[in-house]
């Protein structure tokens, strides 16, 4: 296994086309933007090779024994399952923030999966092909990102009836030795510093759409794949090393970036799925299904720090014994638990599937990102209520440490004794990122918008069945047609 140090080197062998605020980057991973979210990263190598948190972080690999680091295992069981959510609260208790790690993870699981499927349906060969890649990815430690979303265009159209046919990445040329793919992937987490993207299909398809079946894996400085790097809230701050108001070392969300794949090869033992459409939506529910669970554990995680950051500093504005505070402080605890518990529930009711891995139950699953989508919200807002205006109106760090003006603002921004002015406005700056509107946003969409987690739930729920049992319970005899 790498550590943090290996892992930053390893990304700086690497030549990818990432642009930013439309300058190509030089040395991307050295750059402000990028940087922190490296570093979140880099968090994730460093807590599985010290030794100190094995439990958790490391596991042994099904394909040849080896110890191997968690995000590159497979869930070979319900404790796997539960192992990865009190990883992800632990890494999210730890940074503050997003890792970025388990999209590849959850797309390693839906990939191992789907070609066992596709192979035993139609005898093709994806399943030996991705063990081999998959031996590569543990072996070597590598990080991947899971690239699903794609730019859509027309939403009422399917992909093959846009105007402009590469809204969707799809097969644009097939060879004897690899297939050519174009188009464009949004908002993939950790992509820019990942050495491994999965490409995947974004929905279920028709024989019609077979082109757009695509699945395989594309090294990130594979010629013809350029990055955009995304905005973020308050995202300039970064440039400002050192100061209170950069925030963390860690940044906040996960730092996502647009994938424009123009006629990028990919040769065979690298492609995991093509033109097996009727098998995408398969790989879709998956993947989702393991994402989606995640948030109970990796949101649980940063709302721990999010709490502890608003009880001190409730306790610098001598409000923390005020019963109304402290009741708001358990409602955020009430809902932070209830998630994770949540988490917890959908693997400990987990299944195996025929290629021996488990999936999480997927109607908890999607009820976990369900109540993100609202709780982190509202953990927000119970911040907010209690920090007060500071957090949108607090001075610059240069304003602090002006010769001017800079000991008045000391004096008169003083909380409780024993704390410093810079204590309270780090507290600040921290909950004022971790609730921004990227931070927002994220939990919103990420992994699926609300509505998509509301599909699966009534799907999943068996209206049909509880009607049966409603009938039966109430006495209204049985179904007459
Ligand atoms: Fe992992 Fe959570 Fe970030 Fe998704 S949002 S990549 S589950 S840390």
């Amino acid at each position: 296994m790498m550590n943090g140090a290996q892992y930053v080197h390893s990304l700086k062998m690497l030549k990818p086309r990432i642009f930013y605020r439309g300058v190509r980057l030089d040395s991307p991973y050295d750059h402000p933007a990028l940087a922190p979210h490296v570093r979140t990263a880099a968090a994730t190598y460093d807590l599985a090779a010290g030794g100190l948190h094995d439990e958790v972080m490391t596991a042994t690999s099904n394909l040849d024994g080896a110890k191997i680091s968690r995000f590159t295992h497979l869930f070979w069981s319900v404790e796997d399952l539960i192992r990865k959510i009190a990883m992800l609260r632990f890494i999210g208790r730890e940074t503050g923030t997003c890792f970025q790690r388990c999209v590849g993870l959850d797309a390693i699981n839906a990939l191992w999966s789907v070609t066992y499927d596709i192979d035993k349906a139609k005898g093709t060969g994806y399943h030996p092909r991705f063990r081999e890649f998959l031996a590569r990815l543990q072996r070597e430690d590598l990080m991947s990102a899971g690239a699903m979303t794609d730019a859509k265009g027309d939403r009422s159209l399917a992909p093959w009836q846009q105007a402009d046919p590469d809204l969707y990445v799809r097969i644009v040329e097939r060879r004897p030795d690899g297939v050519v793919i174009r188009g464009a992937k949004t908002h993939i987490t950790g992509a820019a510093n990942s050495h491994e993207i999965f490409v995947m299909p974004t929905l279920g398809l028709p024989p019609e759409g077979a082109d757009y079946a695509v699945a395989c894996a594309v090294p990130i400085d594979a010629p013809g794949l350029s990055l955009v790097f995304g905005r973020q809230s308050n995202d300039e701050r970064k440039e400002e090393a050192g100061t209170v108001d950069c925030g963390t070392e860690w940044g906040v969300v996960g730092g996502e970036s647009t994938l424009i794949f123009e006629n990028v090869f990919v040769p065979n033992e690298r492609v995991f799925m093509d033109g097996e459409g009727e098998f995408a939506g398969s790989l879709v529910d998956r993947f989702s299904a393991w994402h989606r669970a995640n948030y109970g554990g990796c949101k649980g995680g940063n709302a721990d720090v999010l709490l502890g950051a608003t009880a001190l500093l409730a306790e610098i504005h001598g409000t923390i014994k005020n019963s109304i505070v402290r009741d708001k402080l358990t409602e955020i605890v009430h809902l932070v638990e209830t998630n994770f518990a949540g988490a917890i529930g959908s693997s400990a009711l987990g299944k195996q599937l025929p290629a021996g891995n488990w999936l999480v139950d997927p109607l908890l699953a999607n009820t976990v990102k369900q109540n993100v989508t609202r709780f982190v919200y509202q953990v927000g807002r119970l911040t907010h209520d209690i920090a007060g205006g500071l957090l949108s109106t607090l001075p610059s760090d240069a304003d602090f440490r002006s010769s001017e003006v800079g000991g008045l603002l000391e004096k008169y921004f003083a909380g409780k004794q024993g704390f410093s002015t810079e204590d309270k406005r780090k507290l600040c700056r921290y909950i004022e990122g971790m609730t921004s509107v990227s931070t927002l946003v994220e939990a919103l969409h990420g992994a699926g918008s609300p509505q998509a987690q509301r599909i699966v739930m009534l799907r999943q729920a068996d209206l049909p069945e509880k009607t049966r049992q409603a009938r039966k319970v109430i006495g209204l005899g049985k179904e007459t047609k």
